[in-house]
C-alpha cells in the first residue's frame, strides 16, 4: 500500500515528519536540460523549514562542480558542493576509500568527463576516458594501436560509466585491462541503468555499455557505485550524522522504483515516488507492500501548490 499525497494536510505531515530530503535529479528536479514546475518554490520552502537536502543522481558525466553549476542555471540558488552526490563522486570515493587504491596507480576510465575530474580532484591520473587521441584513431580501428599493444603497468583499476564517445577502440583497450594479469585489476562501475530518458525517447545507459566490456571480459563489476548502491548511502550519512542515527527521518524522492526507492528503503529512508519520470501511476498502486513507496506524488512541485 502507498499513499498519494494530493492535500495540504499530507504535506504538513511531511514536513514535521522529515528533516532530511534526498532527492533524485533527473525526471524529479529536472528532465534534461529543463526545471520541472514549482520545483524552485518547492526547495525554497524546504530550505525555510530549515530541512536538509541532498541531491543524489545516477548521471556519472557530470562532476560536482558541473552540477552546481546546472542548479544555478535551472534557477536554483545556494546548492553547495557537500550537497551533491554524483555516482562519478561516488566512484571516486569508492576508488580512493573503499579500494584504497594507491595515488601511484592510474585508473583507466570507459567513461566521460564527469569521472575524469572526481577522479583527478582526489589526486589520481586517469587514461582512456575523453583523451581526444583515442577519439580521433577510433575512427579508423587498428589492431596495432598503442592503446591496445602496449598496455601501462601502472593501471591498477578499470572504471566504467556512460560514455558519449564510445568507439571500438576504447572499448577493446579496456577489454585488455579486465583481461590483464589473469583479470586482476579490480573493476569499478558508476552505476547501471540500462537506459536513460531523453526527449520523449530512451537512449543507452552506463549499464547497456559496461553489459558490452562485461560479456566480452567474462567479468562483473566487482562495485556499482551509484543508485541503489548503499556506499552511496554511506557516504551521504558519514556527511549527515543525523540522517544515520534516525534514517526514519529521511525521505529518498526519486523517479524510478529499482534504483532510487530501492535505495532509499535500502538505506533505512521512507520514500516518495514522483510520476514526472520513469514509473506510471497504475504500476505504482499496484506493486505489494514490499516494493511499494511509502507515498507517491504526481510531481515534487505540488508540495508547493497544494499549500497554496
Ligand atoms: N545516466 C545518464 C547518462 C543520464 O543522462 C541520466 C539522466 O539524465 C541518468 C543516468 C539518471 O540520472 P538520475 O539518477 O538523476 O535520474
Ligand atoms: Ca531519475
Amino acid at each position: 500500500m502507498t499513499t498519494k499525497i494530493a492535500a495540504a494536510h499530507q504535506v504538513h505531515q511531511i514536513l514535521a515528519d522529515y528533516d532530511y530530503f534526498l532527492f533524485d535529479c533527473d525526471g524529479v528536479i529536472w528532465l534534461g536540460d529543463h526545471i520541472l514546475p514549482h520545483v524552485v518554490e518547492t526547495l525554497a520552502l524546504l530550505k525555510k523549514h530549515n530541512k536538509t537536502v541532498f541531491f543524489v543522481t545516477n548521471n556519472s558525466s557530470k562532476a560536482r562542480d558541473d552540477y552546481l553549476e546546472k542548479f544555478q542555471k535551472l534557477g536554483i540558488p545556494d546548492v553547495d558542493k557537500t550537497e551533491v552526490f554524483g555516482s562519478s563522486y561516488a566512484l571516486a570515493v569508492y576508488v580512493e576509500k573503499i579500494l584504497k587504491l594507491p595515488k601511484d596507480k592510474k585508473v583507466w576510465v570507459l567513461g566521460e568527463a564527469g569521472i575524469e575530474k572526481e577522479l583527478r580532484a582526489l589526486g589520481y591520473t586517469t587514461l582512456g576516458g575523453t583523451d581526444p587521441a583515442l577519439v580521433a584513431d577510433g575512427l579508423k580501428f587498428d589492431a596495432s594501436h598503442p592503446a591496445l599493444t602496449q598496455l601501462d603497468p601502472d593501471v591498477g583499476a578499470v572504471v566504467a560509466g556512460l560514455s558519449l564517445n564510445i568507439n571500438y577502440l576504447k572499448l577493446s583497450a579496456t577489454l585488455q585491462y579486465l583481461l590483464k594479469d589473469n583479470k586482476t585489476i579490480p573493476f569499478i562501475a558508476t552505476n547501471i541503468d540500462l537506459t536513460f530518458p531523453s526527449k520523449g525517447m530512451l537512449l543507452i545507459g552506463a549499464g547497456s555499455i559496461i553489459e558490452t566490456v562485461s560479456f566480452a571480459s567474462g567479468r562483473q563489476p566487482d562495485a556499482i557505485c551509484g543508485k541503489p548502491n548503499l556506499s552511496m548511502m554511506n557516504s551521504i550519512k558519514a556527511d549527515c550524522p543525523g540522517l544515520k542515527e534516525n534514517p526514519k527521518r529521511g525521505l529518498m524522492v526519486g523517479d524510478r522504483l529499482n534504483t532510487d526507492m530501492k535505495f532509499g528503503r535500502d538505506g533505512g529512508l521512507d520514500t516518495l515516488l514522483v510520476l514526472t519520470g520513469i514509473e506510471k501511476e497504475e504500476v505504482v498502486k499496484a506493486l505489494p507492500s514490499e516494493t511499494a513507496p511509502t507515498y507517491y506524488a504526481d510531481k515534487l512541485g505540488d508540495f508547493f501548490e497544494l499549500l497554496q
